[in-house]
């Protein structure tokens, strides 16, 4: 299957990669709507939320948990929201869920490889 997704779970395409376990992988967003914006990705296929089970659904909740704090931690943003898209509003057809921290003062959107270490040292 000619899935962008897939090649980032099997590291045929690269991707700054947060955290990874044998079921799911966790990157920055290519395209940022706030700085450390991340996916949280199961490494198999899954084409959205309506196909988890309940496995991989309680794992992908509680790194997303562990994660949050990492950019609680690390980033100090004022907010955060976690978003799943579905249908017309999905562009890529592999569930991900995004992590997108808010800031109350203007983010400038930081560069992705600042980012990266930050949350990584
Ligand atoms: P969706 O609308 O499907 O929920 O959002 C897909 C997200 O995946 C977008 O925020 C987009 O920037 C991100 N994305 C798409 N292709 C790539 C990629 O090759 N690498 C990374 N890191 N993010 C990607
Ligand atoms: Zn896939």
């Amino acid at each position: 299957m000619d899935c962008i997704f897939c090649k980032i779970s099997k590291n045929e395409i690269p991707s700054k990669t947060i955290y990874e376990d044998d079921l799911v992988k966790v990157f920055l967003d290519i395209n940022p709507i706030s700085s450390g914006h991340m996916l949280i990705i199961p490494k198999k296929h899954y084409s959205d939320f309506l196909e988890l089970d309940e496995k991989i659904n309680n794992h992908i909740h509680k790194i997303s948990k562990d994660i949050s704090n990492l950019i609680i931690k690390k980033l100090n943003p004022d907010g955060l929201r976690l978003v799943t898209n579905y249908g017309i509003n999905q562009d890529v057809k592999h569930y991900h869920l995004h992590i997108i921290p808010s800031y109350k003062a203007k983010d400038n959107i930081s560069n992705v490889d600042d980012i990266f270490n930050k949350l990584i040292k």
